[in-house]
């Protein structure tokens, strides 16, 4: 089996984890106010989804 002959250095598992992001993915912000909400799904904040008003304020 092979086995790695050098430790990872921090720099390198840093690097590799600079993909990882700190949002969840799919999270975009509101057409309508600007909040930040799950993309495909009505905005919690407004109601709106692609510009009609789905859940009545
Ligand atoms: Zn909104």
């Amino acid at each position: 089996m092979a086995v790695p002959k050098r430790r990872t250095s921090t720099t390198k598992t840093k690097k590799r984890r600079t993909h990882y992001k700190l949002q969840v993915p799919g999270m975009t912000t509101c057409d309508n106010c600007g909040e930040m909400k799950l993309s495909h799904r009505v905005c919690k904040s407004c109601g709106q989804y692609k510009g009609k008003e789905i859940i009545a304020e």
